[in-house]
C-alpha cells in the first residue's frame, strides 16, 4: 500500500501533517506533501489512514489495494 496526494484537490488546510507527522510534510506554500515513499509500513499505514479520515478535500489516496474477490 501507498499512499499519494492529489494536488488537485489539496488545498493546504494541513490537517494530514499536523495529524500524521510520521508520513506527511508540506511545501512552502503549505500544500500537504508526503514524506515517505514505497510500501507503507504499520506506523505509516496508520498514519495515512488517519490523513485520509480526515482531509476535508479527499486529497489523500491510499493506492495498491489488492481487488477483493
Ligand atoms: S489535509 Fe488534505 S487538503 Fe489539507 S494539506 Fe493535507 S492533503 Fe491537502
Amino acid at each position: 500500500m501507498r499512499v499519494i496526494i492529489d494536488s488537485e484537490l489539496c488545498t493546504g488546510h494541513g490537517r494530514c501533517y499536523v495529524l500524521a507527522p510520521l508520513a506527511f510534510g508540506c511545501d512552502d506554500s503549505g500544500f500537504g506533501a508526503v514524506t515517505v515513499s514505497g510500501e507503507l509500513d504499520a506506523d505509516q499505514l496508520r498514519m495515512a489512514d488517519l490523513a485520509v479520515a480526515n482531509c476535508p478535500e479527499r486529497a489523500v489516496l491510499l493506492i495498491g489495494t489488492e481487488p477483493s474477490a
